[in-house]
């Protein structure tokens, strides 16, 4: 397949999805065509529609009917309407350190440990506790981590607006060649030199969050990692065990949730780390947060 194929690949499943997310299911069904068969197989190595059951097998007129069904409201299966769930399965960590100060001894010591960090956690133990969020035809497994880079410009602030980080990210995605385009699999932490307040949605970092994961119009999945300089965001741990159970977190929760609400999400606790917030244990010498194991029915 040619590098264009790809693409064009790439952009019309992301149209699908957005289309199917905003619930704009006249312009999705009009994506068919006559011939077409839609196929959610139920699991299995080498499933075979027409001998084991499928959570859809749909032909032209199925579909049709489908998207009538979920527009008369009364459909009673979607009534709450379900979520979409999408997930990072094999996830690529790309780090971006903003500001001078990460150049310099003590922080630089930091970047090297963060990025040693990474390569460690996404291929261990707690990747391997995310298999049970798995769904049918993507498994999450391990990921790596595919660079880094340190940036002083644009100069920052005592604070950051999320739309600021959101636009610098896309800034240095198209005019750094050093930063990867983003793939399905693409998560870029981004992390604040000491000192820098992160604000999103009229909250701020440490008095709503030490950290939060988002999206750019489901395309683009970065978390955002204020330097942990107050007591609240520290939890009583060292600076670099707090960064590492923070980083943990938040991966933990874009792996299963990129699309914030759009995955594994609950009404009334949140995401599977928001569940287990400060509750802490090591892999390997790392300290990382417990994250809310559906399976065992408890922070593991
Ligand atoms: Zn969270």
């Amino acid at each position: 397949m040619s590098a264009t194929d790809r693409q064009a690949v790439a952009d019309f499943l992301y149209l699908e999805a957005r289309l199917a997310d905003e619930g704009r299911y006249d312009e999705w069904e009009s994506l068919w065509t006559d011939d077409a068969l839609y196929w959610i197989p139920a699991g299995g190595d080498d499933p075979d529609p027409d001998r084991q059951l499928s959570f859809a097998y749909d032909n032209r007129a199925r579909i049709a009917s489908r998207v009538r069904q979920l527009r008369s409201g009364t459909h009673h299966t979607q009534v709450p309407p379900s979520r979409l769930r999408r997930l990072i399965a094999n996830v690529e960590v790309f780090t971006i350190f903003w500001g001078p100060v990460w150049q310099q001894a003590p922080n630089s010591a930091l970047v090297t440990q963060i990025n040693q960090f990474f390569e460690f956690i996404l291929t261990s133990a707690l990747i391997d506790q995310m298999h049970e969020y798995s769904v049918p035809g993507r498994k999450v497994a391990h990921g790596k981590r595919i660079g880094s880079i340190m940036i002083a410009t644009p100069k920052l602030h005592a604070s950051v607006t999320d739309a600021a980080v959101q636009h610098m990210l896309q800034h240095e995605i198209t005019t750094n060649a050093a930063v990867p385009k983003p793939t399905p699999n693409t998560l870029y932490f981004v992390y604040l030199e000491p000192g820098v307040k992160v604000v999103q949605g009229g909250a701020a970092s440490c008095q709503a969050f030490c950290g939060y994961h988002s999206d750019i119009s489901g395309q683009i999945f970065y978390a955002a990692m204020p330097f942990p300089g107050c007591a609240a965001c520290r939890g009583g741990l060292p600076v670099f065990d707090a960064l590492t159970s923070t980083s943990s977190h938040e991966l933990c929760e874009a792996i299963t949730d990129p699309i914030p609400g759009q995955g594994w999400y609950d009404d009334a606790h949140g995401e599977i780390g928001d569940i287990c917030a400060w509750k802490t244990k090591k892999i390997g010498q790392y300290v990382v947060q417990l994250e809310w194991s559906n399976h065992a029915g408890k922070c593991i």
